[in-house]
């Protein structure tokens, strides 16, 4: 039979998104094979440019094979230079040269009903006989152009035919607070069905970040602790070691609570704290995610820690790290915003009552880090030297190197009866070398041509998670507090420290690790 052909159109082509992820992510699934049989891939901009353009642009972005691997953390952050020096490998040339065939460019305005028009015969050109074809659209534009994009893109570029479909997908930032969100979920809903909106928050395609479910519900051991009666608190955190690199202004408009915990950091604290959903179809699993959200009281303004890193004055001259987030000449004179943000919350059901969920994400930091920490309470009626015995803690590595461990107590090795910290240690790049381990990107490319949203956000799970954070962005925006500054380079403003010791995570500073 002949394949129903799919036809995946990059809105905004010719930008840094659809350079650097989009035309990457799907040549390597091409490469792979891991796309339906005849998908074809049209870019979509107001730049004129010719299709060797865009190749020229996009290539020297697809050479790396690894996806989000130990190796590329290591070279960050140079791993531009460090990709630019490779080349698509021999055997792969053959290969790239019919991907390149299958991709085509045109160039028009996003508010010309015309120029839709024009995409849609050039879409047509590529289906069946009888007209067939499914379509994806990626919008890899500002939100600017969202409105007219969706507007002409419903208008005249969806699939007529009843046995075939259309994809919309979904760029953040979905707004900046509760009302512009609402805004545009409303207007996307009047376009299209929420089965057709995709919005991609691109840690929900991150390994350890699905492995979440597994771990928590296919493991009787974690599922009988998950809970307040065991757990003393969940700290998750997000650590990037550079800084805005000169592209700050973009970076300014937003700050690192909208661009990073409000939707992020959030996800994970959505999987690591729901209920175990009926199954595992998309909509149970979000039902459960939406639930969880609403038990969450907005955050307070006691509960958070906002800073902004300076230059390191004993960085080598002419380091980056000699210059702080004021000294980026796009970041406008004297901003507040914040570069760093730890905030507390509690979310308000049985199982969680009390429990402090610390969430913490910042620029310019000692190291490059994603991980959810949970911190179990201290031993009842411990009969061990108090001052050896700590908090059994449960580590799960979301980046570089993916690994879960736990820190334990057990029997120093040896004649003596004394207690000491160790760790069972699943690390990934031992345990399972030689896997490939798929880009987030990759992972949800697939899922929005298989037509499955377990990983996507759905429109009521935003809207809770801009009610939680509204209120502060809002006090933020208008009352423009000092973030502390920190120093480029260090862990963050002493307070972060601070305010988790008094929500209950206690830092001992006795573990030492050895890696194998
Ligand atoms: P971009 O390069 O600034 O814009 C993409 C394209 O949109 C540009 O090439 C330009 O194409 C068009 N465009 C830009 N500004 C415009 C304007 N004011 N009016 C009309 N058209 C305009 O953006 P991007 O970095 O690719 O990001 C695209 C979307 O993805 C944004 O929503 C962004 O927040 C999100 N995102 C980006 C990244 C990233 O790594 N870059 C990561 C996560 C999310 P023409 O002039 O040729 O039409
Ligand atoms: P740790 O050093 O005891 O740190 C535990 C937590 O305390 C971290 O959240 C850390 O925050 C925080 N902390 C550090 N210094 C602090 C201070 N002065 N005041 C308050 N809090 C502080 O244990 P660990 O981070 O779990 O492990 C230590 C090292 O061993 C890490 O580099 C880890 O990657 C490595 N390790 C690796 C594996 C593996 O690859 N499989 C297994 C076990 C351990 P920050 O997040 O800001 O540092």
């Amino acid at each position: 039979t002949n394949p129903i052909p799919h036809i995946f159109v990059i809105m905004g082509a010719s930008g840094d998104l659809a350079k650097k992820k989009i035309y990457p992510t799907l040549w390597w699934l091409f490469r792979d094979g891991l796309l339906p049989k005849k998908t074809h891939f049209i870019g979509y901009a107001r730049s004129s440019l010719t299709m060797k353009d865009l190749r020229a642009k996009t290539e020297p972005h697809m050479k790396h094979p690894w996806g989000d691997s130990p190796l590329e953390s290591q070279m960050r952050p140079n791993f531009q230079q460090f990709c630019a020096a490779l080349e698509i490998k021999e055997d792969e040339k053959a290969k790239a040269a019919e991907f390149f065939r299958l991709n085509s460019y045109q160039s028009g305005k996003y508010d010309v009903p015309g120029d839709f028009q024009a995409l849609d015969q050039h879409i047509r050109k590529l289906q069946t006989s009888s007209g067939q074809a499914n379509r994806l659209f990626y919008l890899a534009l500002p939100p600017s152009v969202y409105h007219d994009v969706t507007l002409n893109l419903s208008k005249h570029c969806m699939s007529c035919d009843q046995d075939c479909w259309t994809r919309v997908i979904v760029e953040k930032p979905f707004g900046r607070d509760s009302q512009s969100s609402a805004e545009l979920s409303h207007h996307l809903s009047s376009l299209f069905t929420e089965e057709q909106i995709y919005r991609i928050d691109h840690y929900l395609g991150k390994e350890m970040v699905q492995n979440l479910m597994v771990l928590r519900f296919a493991n009787r051991m974690f599922s009988r602790v998950w809970n307040r009666d065991n757990i003393a608190s969940v700290v998750i955190t997000f650590k990037e070691p550079f800084g805005t690199q000169g592209r700050g202004g973009y970076f300014d408009q937003f700050g690192i609570i909208r661009d990073v915990m409000q939707n992020h950091l959030l996800q994970i604290l959505t999987l690591v704290a729901m209920e175990k959903p009926i199954s595992t179809s998309p909509e149970d699993i979000r039902n459960e995610k939406v639930k969880v959200l609403r038990c969450i009281p907005e955050v307070k303004y006691e509960d958070i820690v906002l800073g902004q890193y300076v230059g390191s004055s004993s960085a080598p001259e002419g380091d980056e790290a000699r210059n702080g987030y004021l000294d980026d000449p796009t970041v406008p004179k004297g901003s507040k915003t914040a570069t760093f943000v730890e905030a507390v919350l509690f979310i308000k059901n049985e199982r969680w009552e009390g429990v402090p969920f610390i969430m913490r994400c910042g620029k310019a930091l000692n190291e490059r880090k994603a991980e959810v920490r949970i911190q179990f309470h201290d031993v009842p009626g411990n009969i061990f030297c108090p001052d050896l015995v700590q908090r059994n803690e449960l580590v799960i590595r979301v980046q570089p190197g993916e690994a879960i461990y736990m820190k334990l107590m057990m029997k120093k090795p040896g004649m003596t009866f004394g207690v000491e910290e160790t760790e069972l240690d699943l690390s990934y790049g031992s345990r399972y070398q030689g896997v490939k381990m798929p880009d987030a990107y990759e992972r949800l490319l697939v899922d929005v041509f298989t037509g499955t949203q377990i990983h996507f956000v759905r429109s009521d799970e935003l809207a809770e998670a801009w009610r939680i954070f509204t209120p502060i962005l809002h006090q933020i925006d208008t009352e423009k507090p000092d973030p502390i500054p920190y120093e480029y380079g260090s862990r963050g403003p002493p307070a972060a420290d601070e305010l988790r010791e008094k929500h209950n995570f206690h830092y001992a500073g006795t573990y030492k690790w050895v890696p194998a």
